[in-house]
């Protein structure tokens, strides 16, 4: 017999999450950005759920978009890492792709036919988190030097991006990054697009700035339920919906007496008498070695602490608290409904966003 262990990911949930993304992006398009798997979730599943929902996906690279054509996926498929060499701006063109040029050198192979395309290609400005993009002066140098045919073509058909550094905890920070991103999408009149899930609904909160409505936003984390902890708009994030459940099976139960220890290094000791069950999930399958002493898995609503070294294939969970209920072969939610992934998070030092991605895929995804 298999083992049990999964993760499920609920479509509708997903499905909901998109809604209510819609309904506060305006006239916005929401890009759903189905990059790293889709989070973790199954990219072409993901899409397929969203299809006839989003009219637009966005992925990291070339690879991950011809995976999702391969699969049959139609929609246009914005590359949020530009063009890695010259000759993938011909493949993407092929492959309807749309292509986030951020380096002079991307300006520099960029032909005229490349821009004859509604939102072809996207030019991605460095507004504050030096990561990816042009800076102003190298925009603008590149805008000036466009004849009046190819800049009323870029106003036409190009977009201007950005990406926040602190959407989700520093407004003024953001605020400054609105300011230069204006600056220069006020002189080329291009489409916008700046929202990631702790930016969406910024507009409303910068009335104040001088910018034309958004019209694309690209959101990861809050389509699969994760709570981007923002300081904007907590109506809105406490509304989404957990997409992925991660169940765990318990292996085996056995009752250690006081100051036995569990596990690799023997790293915990039993205060008192105490159930130990085995539960078959481990660093292979994404669970942070650091997660030792530190995480907690839940029965229905008790949560119980994982105790001991995090193994290769397993962890040991104190269960003294239900050993009337637990018995081998019960599944335990690693996170999910009963645990948001976000509590997981916090209590690893990490985010939401590094537990999905990492959960391996030999975890198998059912899809309800
Ligand atoms: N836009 C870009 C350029 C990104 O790199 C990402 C994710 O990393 C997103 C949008 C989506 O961000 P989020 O998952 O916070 O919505």
């Amino acid at each position: 017999m298999a083992r049990k262990t999964h993760a499920l990911i609920d479509l509708d949930a997903l499905r909901a999450n998109y809604a209510l993304a819609k309904t506060h992006a305006g006239a916005a398009d929401v890009i759903a950005v189905i990059k790293a798997d889709a989070y973790g979730h199954g990219m072409v599943e993901v899409a397929r759920a969203l299809q006839n929902k989003a009219t637009v996906f966005a992925v990291a690279f070339l690879d991950e978009a011809l995976t999702l054509r391969e699969n049959g996926i139609k929609e246009p498929i914005l590359l949020l890492e530009g063009p890695m060499d010259r000759s993938e701006i011909a493949v993407a063109r092929a492959n309807n792709c749309w292509l986030m040029l951020h380096t002079p050198q991307h300006l520099a192979w960029l032909e005229p036919e490349d821009i004859a395309t509604p939102n072809q290609i996207w030019f991605k400005l460095d507004t504050g988190m030096h990561r990816l993009g042009l800076s102003e002066d190298e925009f603008l140098d590149f805008w000036h030097r466009q004849n009046a045919d190819l800049q009323s073509n870029l106003s036409d058909h190009c977009v201007l991006a950005t990406h926040f550094a602190k959407a989700d905890n520093d407004p003024d920070f953001t605020r400054q990054q609105l300011i230069s991103f204006a600056r220069v999408q006020v002189l080329t009149a291009m489409r916008t697009s700046y929202s990631n899930s702790p930016g969406l609904l910024i507009e409303q909160i910068f009335a104040d700035i001088d910018l034309p409505s958004e019209s694309f936003v690209r959101l990861g984390i809050s389509l699969y339920g994760g709570t981007p902890d923002s300081l904007l708009h907590p109506v809105y994030t406490a509304a989404l919906t957990p997409v992925m459940t991660v169940k765990a099976q318990v292996l085996a139960i056995r009752t250690i007496a006081a100051g036995e220890g569990v596990g690799y290094g023997q790293i915990w000791q039993a205060p008192t008498t105490t159930a130990i069950a085995t539960v078959a999930i481990g660093y292979a399958d994404g669970i942070p070695r650091f997660a030792a002493n530190r995480m907690y898995v839940m029965f229905a609503d008790i949560a119980l602490p994982v105790v001991g070294r995090i193994s290769m294939d397993m962890i040991t969970v104190d269960v003294s608290a239900i050993t009337e209920e637990v018995t081998v072969g019960d599944m335990l939610e690693v996170w999910g409904t009963q645990q948001r992934v976000e509590q997981v998070a916090q209590a690893l030092e990490t985010i939401n966003y590094e537990l999905l991605t990492r959960l391996s895929l030999r975890v198998p995804r059912f899809y309800s």
